[in-house]
């Protein structure tokens, strides 16, 4: 009861790595873009008629100019993003919530998530939503008037996405760039190819919450196989929710524990091939209570004890449990969207610039073959100079000493006429 249970702070947690990363690609970029800009500038400033510089030079430079500004527009944008899967009432919408250490989406009977609803951060600390295709926002202030507007955005269809914007102050998941996609229910829907076309390409993550109440159904397992036939090798977590439930029949717990366990595995390694070893799927099968993990933090941030005594047996396990899935889920998602978000954009940014590099190497190795034939060229003008000077002193003397002589004779003639 007296157990504190921390959560982990923005700063140790691995999800640091995707954020740091951003970061820093980001700064990247704007030494990119300060360049890329500066060389376009500098060629358009070079005189047309000194045939420095070649169109299609022109061309490359300004049309990375334009690619640069599309990266960082995209890299501003990026998170990492994680999608729930299961189906209807096995507890997505309560592992969400749980996550985000606060009632956000609407979940329970009555309530069945009829199109996909992403959950991400606010840039100005109100809560709203913005339905697909339409720009307005709808101000939500509370679970019941999200309910209520989801209700009313029900004509959208269950492939259509409603994205809810939330303050983040609670929320370190929201603060550190994650964005959670709670889906229909897979039961529900006919339409599991156009749902991952639309909502998986660019998902780093797949969370399944399964039911640990029954068995993985063929359904379930049926979406994961379309989607690693979509994606290679897909992150795959699977909680077994409700295990809270095992807690009254404690006899056979264990037993039940290790069936499920085994059959998620086969899954993951046989089936889906998703993981290489057992060990390594063993690390992604978690058994879990999202309804109590939730209670316990919203009691934690009322400054409340998390466990109001009104628990099952084993909620410190299970507790602990649903942090341990955490801290591997943020340490898998935040290096896979490193790799899968960056690593294109990183490729393309040396592309860039060793392009733009050569175009103005060329440039530099024509204006010094310009300047040094110019040099040539004024070398031989001054030599020219230089003789004719010469000749012209030549001249000038020869020509004085002719008209002194003439000067000369005009005096000594006109001193005899006198
Ligand atoms: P979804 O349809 O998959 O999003 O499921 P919800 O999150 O709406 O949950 C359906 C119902 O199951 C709600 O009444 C939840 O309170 C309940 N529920 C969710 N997780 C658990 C759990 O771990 N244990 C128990 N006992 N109930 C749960």
């Amino acid at each position: 009861n007296g157990l504190s249970i921390s959560p982990t702070t923005s700063l140790q947690s691995p999800l640091q790595i995707f954020v740091r990363a951003k970061k820093k690609i980001n700064l990247v970029y704007g030494e990119v873009e300060v360049y890329v800009n500066d060389s376009a500038n500098f060629l358009l400033g070079v005189p047309k008629n000194c045939e420095l510089v070649k169109q299609e030079e022109q061309d490359i430079v300004t049309s990375h100019v334009g690619k640069v500004k599309g990266i960082r527009e995209v890299l501003a944008r990026d998170h990492m993003k994680v999608a729930f899967f299961g189906r209807t009432s096995n507890g997505k919408s309560t592992v969400i919530n749980s996550m985000l250490r606060e009632r956000i989406l609407p979940s329970g009977i009555g309530h069945t998530t009829n199109c996909f609803i992403q959950v991400e951060a606010s840039e100005n600390g109100e809560s709203y939503l913005i339905a697909e295709n339409s720009d307005e926002r709808k101000n939500v202030k509370s679970v019941s008037q999200l309910a209520h507007s989801l209700l009313c955005s029900d004509s959208l269809g269950d492939n259509s996405l409603v994205k809810v914007f939330w303050p983040t102050d609670k929320c370190p998941l929201l603060r550190d760039d994650v964005v959670l996609v709670d889906s229909p229910g897979i039961d529900v829907s006919p339409n599991l190819d156009s749902w991952i076309d639309r909502h998986c390409l660019d998902a780093d993550v797949f969370v399944l919450v399964a039911n640990s109440e029954s068995t993985l159904m063929l359904t379930e397992k049926n979406f994961f196989f379309k989607v690693s036939a979509r994606l290679s090798k897909p992150n795959v977590f699977v909680l077994n929710n409700r295990w809270d439930a095992s807690a009254s029949e404690p006899e056979f717990l264990e037993e039940v524990r290790k069936q499920h366990l085994l059959r998620t595995v086969d899954f993951l390694v046989d089936e889906l091939k998703v993981c290489n070893s057992r060990a390594e799927a063993e690390q992604r099968v978690f058994f879990v209570s999202a309804k109590e993990v939730l209670q316990a933090r919203i009691n934690e941030f009322k400054g409340l004890p998390i466990n109001t005594g009104m628990v099952a047996d084993g909620f410190h396990g299970r507790y602990f449990e649903f942090q341990d899935f955490e801290r591997k889920f943020e340490e898998c998602i935040s290096k896979s969207a490193v790799r899968t978000k960056f690593d294109q954009h990183t490729k393309r940014g040396k592309a860039i610039v060793s392009d733009t590099r050569n175009v103005m190497e060329a440039l530099l190795e024509r204006a010094s073959v310009k300047r040094a034939a110019k040099t040539q060229i004024r070398r031989e003008v001054l030599d020219h100079l230089d003789f004719t000077e010469k000749q012209l002193q030549l001249v000038t003397v020869e020509m004085k000493d002719k008209i002194c002589k003439m000067v000369e004779e005009v005096e000594h003639k006109v001193s005899k006429a006198l």
